[in-house]
């Protein structure tokens, strides 16, 4: 087994099936795992279990709602505050020295040699596989629609967040707009580019694999406290499983003369 490959099947988690619906569910930060060579970065159980480490309850949620939609899934379980996958390498926030208000003892003046570790085990391995996953539908005529799941902290700096979900977006919002319709139609109180707006680099995995290769997409946030439990993340993977493939047909009504070739084989 090459290096790469060794590392991908360690942190890279894939589960669901190609050929069924055209979403590709994406989750940067669905695990909490250190590598044991880290030492759980100096940090206690607790705060590795915070929402610093990951993006609670949103596990659950992909995996329930891959098996509901019949589509791929692809997880990297590995903690964040290792490296965040949703950062570009050598960005600022890419491996975080306080967190929240939490310092990272392990992450305290990394080398580059350590950084580069970091991004070569764990970052690349994650992306390249999403890369291989689009590359291969596109070699199959099948079409992508990219769904990004993220989860956020219901406090952030002692300011609670009144959004239950926030839909981030940049170039194309066009998915997003229809999805954010849909979700407040349920009488929800959702963000628009809120709890963060998505740039070309605050984020890294839509920039990368949706708006470079022009595909659609959206990338939800669910506020945490709403899926804590598994019953939160069956009724949020069954509402989604439902709204998602609405928010499609729509797309497809709307725009399918700009997208034919992806709006025809879902229809
Ligand atoms: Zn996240």
């Amino acid at each position: 087994m090459t290096k790469a490959a060794e590392a991908e099947s360690k942190w890279v988690a894939v589960s669901g099936k190609r050929g069924g619906a055209p979403f590709v569910l994406l989750s940067d930060h669905a695990g909490q795992v250190i590598p044991s060579h880290l030492q759980d970065l100096g940090l206690s159980a607790a705060e590795r279990a915070r929402h610093i480490g990951w993006d609670i309850g949103i596990d659950g949620v992909g995996r329930i709602l891959s098996g509901l939609l019949e589509c791929v899934l692809i997880e990297q379980v590995c903690s964040r505050l290792v490296i965040d996958c949703n950062r570009a390498p050598g960005h600022r926030t890419s491996v975080v020295t306080v967190s929240d208000g939490t310092l990272v003892p392990g992450n305290q003046n990394l080398s580059p040699a350590q950084r580069k570790e970091r991004e070569e085990t764990i970052l690349h391995p994650y992306h390249d596989r999403i890369t291989r996953e689009l590359d291969a539908r596109q070699a199959a005529a099948l079409p992508s629609v990219i769904v990004a799941l993220h989860s956020f902290t219901p406090e952030m700096n002692g300011v609670k967040r009144p959004w239950h979900a926030g839909l981030l977006h940049n170039h194309d919002s066009r998915l997003a707009h229809i999805m954010i319709a849909l979700l407040r139609e349920e009488g929800l109180t959702v963000g628009d580019n809120e709890p963060y707006a998505l740039t070309d680099t605050s984020d890294y995995t839509v920039p990368k694999h949706g708006e470079q290769r022009s595909l659609p997409y959206i990338e939800l946030e669910i506020r945490q406290d709403l899926i804590t439990s598994p019953q939160g993340q069956l009724e949020w993977a069954q509402r989604l499983a439902r709204l998602l493939p609405q928010a499609w047909s729509i797309f497809c009504q709307k725009y399918g003369g700009e997208t034919a070739s992806a709006c025809e084989q879902v229809s």
